[in-house]
């Protein structure tokens, strides 16, 4: 499906690979202009600026560690002085840091609740004063199917990923009036950097849960964040939309 987001400004969060750069192209190829996040990418987020230039595209990247709630706030306020409004905010950057509870050390758990959490909340927080004043915003998070499940080893990215399904069934509630829409994707196992390291053994045991048969793609997720961000899904919010293959 193809949406026209021609004059749309979208702000994705760890744009620069996996899901995130996906939403990217899709939202680049629908003609909005799109601001990306990165942490520590900065060499692929100069070369996807270089290559969506040469297409003609409108593609910036911004260094900002969403985990730090300054870097969020500039980051807002050069959106805000370059592009003049922000239409779309779509919270997908993410790290893990699995362990078993017992053996977890504060820094583990902080650094994903920092990042997966209080990121979302940092960057939805900067972008709602933008988009309150044009009376108009789209919010997708992209949380997880392990914030419904659980999973053993990954107490800290579960609690992170089940509170931003709540963060953001609370910030709908407050919002809806205004017409800025928040809704969350829960992702099952979709084939990035971030699973790359995942034993096959285990890979294998995990295809045998999901009904369809296959992991998903970066483009699976994409799709559905573009078509909550249009005005198709215009009566849609608060909802968690299960990318999943049916496994949950
Ligand atoms: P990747 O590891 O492939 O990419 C993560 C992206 O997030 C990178 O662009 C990275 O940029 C950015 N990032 C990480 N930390 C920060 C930070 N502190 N500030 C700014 N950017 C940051 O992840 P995926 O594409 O797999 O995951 C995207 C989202 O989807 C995450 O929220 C993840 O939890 C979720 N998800 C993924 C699933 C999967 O199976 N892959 C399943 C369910 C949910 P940089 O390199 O610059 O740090």
């Amino acid at each position: 499906m193809s949406y026209d987001f021609s004059g749309k400004i979208a702000f994705v969060t760890g744009g620069t690979r996996g899901i995130g750069k996906s939403i990217t192209e899709k939202l680049l190829s629908c003609n909005a202009s799109v601001i990306i996040a990165y942490n520590t990418s900065q060499k692929d987020a100069d070369a996807m600026c270089r290559m969506a230039g040469a297409d003609g595209k409108k593609l910036s990247a911004l260094k900002c560690n969403i985990a730090d709630a300054s870097e969020v706030t500039a980051a807002i306020e050069f959106i805000e002085n370059n592009f003049g409004r922000l239409d779309f905010l779509v919270n997908n950057a993410g790290i893990t840091k699995d362990g078993l509870v017992l053996r977890m050390n504060d820094e583990q758990w902080l650094d994903v609740i920092n990042t997966d959490l209080n990121g979302v909340f940092y960057c939805t927080r900067s972008a709602l004063k933008l988009m309150l004043k044009q009376k108009y915003g789209r919010i997708v998070s992209i949380s997880s199917v392990v914030g419904m499940t659980g999973n053993a080893g990954q107490a800290n990215y579960a609690a992170a990923k089940a509170g931003v399904i709540g963060f953001s069934k609370s910030v709908a509630r407050e919002m809806g009036r205004k017409n800025i829409l928040i809704n969350v994707v829960a992702p099952g196992y979709i084939e990035t950097d971030m699973v790359s390291g995942i034993p096959e053994d285990m890979k294998s045991r995990m295809l045998e849960t999901i009904p369809v048969g296959r992991y998903g793609t970066t483009y699976d997720v994409a799709s559905v964040v573009c078509f909550l961000l249009s005005e198709d899904a215009g009566y849609i919010n608060g909802a968690v939309i299960d990318v999943n293959g049916g496994m949950y």
